[in-house]
């Protein structure tokens, strides 16, 4: 888990989330991110009706990258295009 908290560091604190190799594959999320994503999943009115429609947007865009790196692909760069490939707006995820 040192390995992957190194490798995936955010200005963000707690909205933050990497993924670890060993002992097994996982992506590990921040609990904000999960509380969000838990949300998404319950949520009765449409997205852009939410309040916290920034803090919706960014746990979807960040369990997108994470499963980027899920595959074996460690390119933040690559992470971060592939994991926002339909974002209209190109991303701009930092980590
Ligand atoms: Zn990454």
């Amino acid at each position: 888990m040192a390995r992957a908290r190194r490798f995936h560091t955010s200005t963000l604190g707690p909205w933050a989330a990497f993924t670890s190799f060993s002992p097994y594959l996982a992506v590990e999320l921040s609990p904000e991110i999960c509380i969000e994503l838990s949300r998404l999943v319950n949520l009765r009115t449409p997205v852009w009706e939410d309040e916290s429609r920034d803090a919706l947007a960014w746990s979807v865009a960040t369990l997108a990258h994470e499963s980027v790196h899920v595959t074996g692909n460690l390119s933040e760069a690559m992470a971060d295009c592939l994991g926002d490939a339909d974002d209209p707006d190109g991303g701009g995820r930092a980590r």
